[in-house]
């Protein structure tokens, strides 16, 4: 068979060789073992937790290297494709402060970056595939192709386009002539050159080194529309971007061998491999399954934006999945980069990581104690401006009094942990609004009401707006005497049969007068941003429902 002739006849439009695409992306200039990854997402219009994840693999792998990370849109697959997939896909990442040094919509020199605009570049391979008798014409039909499927698997043998079912292996250049002179469709095929019993060793930067067998199929490489399959599109791709390291999801691990191949005929030296296991969660049986698009609300990314995570929380997270020893480091390293952490593709764990919301909440109110309150409420206010119309004109009319409360407890050397997300800040803090107290509070049933009636009534005397911790906190104790209270725990504890409660007892009446909770962030901070007239008030209040 004349292979130059054949690829003439099934390739007439291409008029290049690979040469002029070789020579027009010249090696990148980069520093020694500065690695280049991909971020290669195919614009299925949903942006999965998965997704966040496998970029910042990339990118930590490209930064730590002083290396580059592009962006790449795979939609040689039209039937997946949405609309607007990828500029959801740029912008979620972007609300996410992930950008990429190259790529789609980032602009670089090995592009273009999005495949359908590669066509003539994967065709110019492609041709020069069947001009090395690497690669034929395929003109089976759908129908061909099902019947094919259904006698192996009938037979139980390997389903698959090889051996006696690789019919258009065999067919002449007439025979293909006459075809397309019909106008028939054709795929082109890889001409697969191993068989049953080969194997390849691959070297997979996180699952290691493994045997595995070799692809026996003659796959698609360019479907009947002209353009290939995810297979040779990304081989291309890899080797004229200068990728070096391949980061993506596992479900790919299987076809590696197909991919090897593919590098192999054109001569390309392949890039490293990492296959990341998919983020998993237990069910409610206790066993470990894919985090779902379908069941789980926190795979999407819009989860974590609509709550008001913040998005270095959110990293952060991330981070302990993608190395577990990332929480220590954070732990000494509250405010650094994520970038100047250590990160390690094979410290990754081959077997996937489980999400964990009541972790990620954790490590959120981590995140949001170790900000400045302007920080937060500068956070907050742009989230609410999106999401909550009621807290945001709460944050603009009260912004002093909001900078106030979001200081409690929050400069000191063990900050309060208890935000770990804006949508719920309101309803955290509601009680320091008007509009949310009525006075109809529970006392915890121990205290008599007399004794309450007396501290609402006295301790307007003793509260002075003007007093440090210190003193406001002996005029507890001075109004606790006068009512037969002990001053210290201490006394009440070795004497309880002499006293009625103790100071602490006290505090805990004006708090939950004043909050309608037993538990508060520091009660003299509360009180000093209600001020005194909020406090009568309240008092007022508890003391008529209460008669
Ligand atoms: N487009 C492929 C996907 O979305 C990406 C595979 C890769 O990163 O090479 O699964």
């Amino acid at each position: 068979m004349d292979y130059n002739k054949l690829a003439d006849l099934l390739f007439p439009e291409v008029d290049k060789t690979p040469d002029y695409w070789e020579n027009k992306y010249k090696d990148r200039k980069l520093p020694q073992g500065a690695e280049v990854t991909r971020y290669a997402p195919s614009p299925t219009g949903f942006v999965h937790f998965g997704a966040l994840f496998a970029t910042l693999v990339n990118k930590l792998t490209a930064k730590k290297t002083n290396g580059v990370v592009f962006l790449r849109i795979e939609d040689t697959d039209k039937k997946r494709e949405v609309d607007g997939g990828v500029s959801g896909i740029v912008n979620t990442l972007k609300s996410f402060d992930i950008d990429f040094d190259e790529g789609a919509t980032f602009g670089g020199e090995y592009g273009p970056y999005i495949q359908s605009e590669r066509e003539e570049i994967y065709k110019t391979y492609a041709k020069e595939l069947v001009r090395q008798g690497k690669a034929y014409p395929c003109f089976c039909s759908e129908q061909d192709l099902n019947e094919m499927r259904e006698t192996q698997e009938k037979n139980k043998e390997n389903s698959g386009y090889y051996g006696k079912y690789a019919k258009c292996r065999n067919l002449t250049f007439e025979e293909v002539e006459q075809k397309i002179k019909n106008g028939e469709k054709f795929a082109l095929r890889f001409k697969c050159p191993y068989g049953e019993n080969d194997k390849v060793e691959i070297n997979d930067l996180i699952r290691g080194t493994r045997i595995i067998p070799q692809n026996i199929n003659d796959v698609v490489i360019v479907k009947s529309n002209g353009l290939p399959p995810y297979n040779l599109a990304h081989v291309i791709d890899d080797h004229l971007m200068k990728t070096t390291v391949v980061i993506r999801g596992d479900e790919w691990f299987p076809s590696l061998s197909e991919h090897l191949q593919l590098f192999e005929a054109f001569g390309f030296t392949p890039p490293k491999y990492a296959h990341i296991s998919p983020i998993q969660k237990l069910d409610e049986n206790g066993n470990r399954r894919k985090l779902s698009k379908r069941k789980d609300p926190e795979a999407n990314m819009d989860f974590f934006a609509e709550n008001g995570y913040p998005i270095g929380a959110v990293k952060d997270y991330l981070m302990t999945l993608i190395n577990s020893d990332f929480e220590d480091w954070r732990a000494n390293n509250p405010t650094a980069s994520i970038y100047d952490f250590d990160f390690s593709l094979n410290k990754m764990s081959a077997s996937g990581s489980l999400f964990d919301i009541v972790k990620l909440t954790d490590i959120s109110k981590n995140y949001i104690s170790h900000l400045t309150n302007t920080e937060v409420y500068a956070l907050a206010l742009e989230w609410a401006e999106k999401y909550d119309q009621k807290l945001f004109e709460s944050l603009n009319n009260n912004k002093e009094y909001w900078h106030g409360i979001l200081n409690i407890d929050r400069d000191q050397p063990k900050p309060r942990k208890d935000i770990s997300h804006f949508k719920e800040i309101y309803n955290i803090y509601e009680y320091m609004f008007d509009e949310n107290f009525d006075g109809n509070v529970v006392f915890p049933e121990k205290f008599q009401k007399e004794d309450i009636k007396k501290v609402l009534t006295q301790y307007l005397n003793y509260y002075d707006e003007n007093d440090d911790q210190q003193t406001w906190f002996n005029k507890i104790k001075d109004l606790s005497e006068q009512i037969g209270y002990a001053r210290e725990v201490k006394m009440f504890k070795q004497n309880p049969e002499s006293y009625r409660g103790h100071c602490g007892d006290v505090s805990t009446i004006i708090r939950v007068a004043v909050t309608g909770r037993e538990q508060t962030p520091n009660l003299y901070d509360i009180l000093k941003l209600l001020g005194k007239t909020r406090l009568q008030n309240r008092f007022s209040k508890v003391l008529e429902k209460m008669s």
